[in-house]
């Protein structure tokens, strides 16, 4: 079983982010959350799913550490597999070795920490909470601590004083990143959500986003900078050290089943085999509704809706068509899964 927990409450909410999870938080409604978490694996195992084992396991959010994680560390023990990947998101201020401690041996192995950039203006206008130097320590503090297995998270396409085609802020960031030396690094383009304060302020004219085609330089900068450090791209947003690539993340893209629990977070049951073609053809040869109702035609009466969402995103500039046949563009590429998820 592939599993996931969101924990949805963060210490302030950043300027780009359209996440379930919400600063307005108390520690009655945290301690209330964890309640209804621990009755929702309890439920989980003790009907639906009695006597299966966990074989990826991943607490999201959010910023799960901002709750006592214990009694659900202590409930889900008995379902790990013995070769379950366990990662836990972290901010780097919640790294101290005490929660550590407390993550490794409730079965945790892989820390996934949100870092975004490391160069503190471009923080501060993400309206992140920490500064590069934070974000740094508390990544020796998860070395010291011994995760061998570990990465971090970093946004590109950062609106911000560019020179040439690729900002130096973000450049520094590489940079600094490459000298952390970590095993897996998920590099997000910037996607503008509406309802963030990001979007409006982008709408109000106060900031400019950079072009296409400076965010794909921004990415392909990254990708040249994290080969040379040793971390390979395995998928769109995806960089790794051969073997560390994460297997939560590549059982939900291979097309199989996981179940979320907490709110926002939703299941996956069933459409493994389809998604997974699905999303082969939208990266290779193209996608055809016509082609896809054919060979699932469970699906075909979904048609009309998959041309209806196919044109929306050739509109927006994220897919090509021809001859029915619909492709990714490099802008669409970024957002394969969103694509995706829209069809199946
Ligand atoms: S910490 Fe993460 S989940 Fe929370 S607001 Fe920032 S980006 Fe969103």
């Amino acid at each position: 079983m592939n599993l996931y927990v969101h924990f949805p409450f963060c210490r302030s909410k950043c300027a780009y982010c359209a996440l379930h999870s919400s600063a307005r938080h108390t520690a009655e409604t945290r301690q209330a959350y964890v309640e209804r978490i621990v009755g929702d694996i309890d439920r989980l195992f003790g009907a639906t799913h009695r006597g299966e084992t966990i074989s990826t396991l991943y607490f999201g959010g959010g910023t799960p550490a901002l709750c006592d994680l214990q009694p659900v560390l202590g409930r889900l023990a008995p379902h790990l597999s013995p070769t379950a990947e366990f990662t836990v998101e972290l901010n780097p201020l919640d790294v101290t070795p005490r929660l550590l401690r407390q993550l490794r041996s409730g079965g945790a192995n892989r820390l996934s920490m949100g870092v975004q950039s490391l160069d503190d203006s471009v923080l501060e206008s993400m309206g992140r909470v920490h500064t590069a130097a934070q974000a740094k320590a508390a990544w020796h503090m998860i070395r010291e601590e011994g995760f061998g297995n570990s990465g971090i998270d970093l946004i590109c396409g950062w609106p911000r004083v560019r020179s040439g085609t690729t900002s130096d802020a973000w450049r520094r960031t590489l940079d600094e990143a490459a000298k952390l030396r970590p095993d897996h690094c998920s590099v997000y383009a910037l996607i503008l959500e509406p309802g963030t304060r990001l979007a409006a302020d982008v709408k109000s004219g106060r900031i400019t986003l950079p072009s296409d085609d400076e965010a794909l330089a921004e990415l392909a900068e990254a990708e040249r900078a994290l080969a040379s450090a040793g971390l390979e791209r395995y998928e769109i947003s995806s960089f790794a050290r051969p073997g560390m690539e994460c297997r939560h993340n590549l059982a939900t893209w291979r097309g199989e089943d996981y179940i979320g629990i907490g709110d926002g977070a939703c299941s996956r049951e069933g459409n493994a085999v389809s998604r997974v073609i699905f999303r082969l053809r939208l990266i290779k040869e193209g996608f055809s509704p016509a082609q896809a109702a054919n060979d699932f035609p469970e699906l075909a009466p979904r048609v009309r809706e998959w041309c209806a969402t196919l044109d929306r995103f050739s509109a927006e500039g994220l897919l090509s068509s021809s001859g029915g046949f619909y492709r990714l563009t490099p802008r669409g590429t970024e957002v394969c899964d969103t694509i995706l998820a829209e069809l199946v």
